[in-house]
């Protein structure tokens, strides 16, 4: 199999999609974002498509928000069996699905489409993927755990908050800068589950009562992402016994990690988090277990 590592337009794909089909071997699968080039979904697909003797390759395709629409509904003439979608499709990409899972219409997004019957299936993994990556990292369930979710009213954190309530942890605070939109989300997942939900805002005095409170303690706003992002929690907050996940995965010690460790606490980053929800969205293509050992090498490399 040559891989290859180009980013493709969307155009490539209205135009007929011939581009695709003509690869060795064909892609039928691809991750869509703008900006899509940083994606790290190809190598840890590709080596599962590999692993699994399946003769197709997952591409990159730089779509704007602009050419969503016509980039989703042109997947099934190009011959492909679905795609992932990152930054800034998400949200948006809920209303261009013919059917929508049930936990991906809570969580307010859509991170894997699957081409069914000629129509778009719309599924979100990240919820899932956290959830398995906590317990893989932490050894606990998620649904034991009582849980402060850091920018948990935001894209991500609405996946994880929503699987926290379907997992129907004993609390789920979340904090943002804005609590308004904490207390928004919290009304609308009531309305269909019976979590315990309340909403913070980001100040040292409502975190710190907050992490009294809570044993797992999860970052999903950006910071981090950057080098020199400052860590989204007030110095001196955590204790020895806290569970720290940070959904970033830019690859070095972030500010709140070095928190975790000088705390004395147990942490993860982010990049189980991405296995995981990729394994699940391999499972939702193919039906069959993923090759996660082989995805975990091709991600870490
Ligand atoms: P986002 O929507 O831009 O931000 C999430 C929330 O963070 C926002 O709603 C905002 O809430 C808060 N926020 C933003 N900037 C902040 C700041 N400077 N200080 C404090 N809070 C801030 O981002 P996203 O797309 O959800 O991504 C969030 C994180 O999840 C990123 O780090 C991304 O890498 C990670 N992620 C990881 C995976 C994985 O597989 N590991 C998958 C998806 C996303 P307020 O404005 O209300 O405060």
């Amino acid at each position: 199999m040559s891989q290859v590592s180009e980013v493709f337009a969307a155009e490539d794909l209205t135009k007929n999609g011939e581009i695709f089909r003509a690869l060795t071997p064909p892609a039928r699968l691809s991750v869509f974002g703008d900006p899509v080039a940083h994606s790290a979904s190809p190598p840890m697909h590709n080596a599962a498509l590999l692993e699994r003797g399946l003769p197709l390759q997952y591409v990159r395709v730089h779509v704007t928000p602009e050419e969503l629409h016509s980039a989703l509904r042109h997947l099934l003439q190009a011959g492909f069996l679905g795609t992932n979608l990152t930054i800034p499709h998400k949200q948006a990409a809920l209303s261009h699905m013919d059917e929508v899972s049930s936990e991906a219409r809570l969580m307010g997004a859509i991170n894997t489409v699957a081409l069914r019957d000629g129509k778009l299936h719309g599924f979100n993994t990240d919820g899932p993927g956290l959830s398995a990556a906590i317990h893989e990292k932490f050894g606990v369930s998620l649904g034991s755990q009582r849980v402060l979710i850091l920018g948990g009213a935001g894209g991500a954190g609405r996946a994880v908050t929503a699987q926290c309530a379907l997992e129907e942890c004993p609390s789920i605070i979340i904090a943002n800068r804005n609590p308004s939109k904490g207390e928004e989300l919290a009304n609308e997942i009531t309305k269909h589950l019976s979590a315990c939900i309340s909403s913070i805002q980001m100040t040292e005095e409502e975190l710190s009562k907050a992490l009294e409170n809570s044993d797992l303690l999860i970052n999903a706003t950006p910071l981090g992402m950057k080098g020199d992002d400052p860590s989204p929690l007030p110095n001196g907050l955590l204790k020895s016994h806290h569970l720290v996940y940070d959904t970033v995965y830019s690859g070095g010690q972030t500010a709140l990690l070095l928190q975790a460790q000088k705390a004395g606490a147990t942490s993860a980053n982010g990049l189980s988090m991405l296995l995981h929800q990729g394994a699940k969205s391999f499972e939702i293509w193919f039906n069959e277990p993923a090759p996660l050992e082989k995805m975990r090498k091709a991600l870490k490399s």
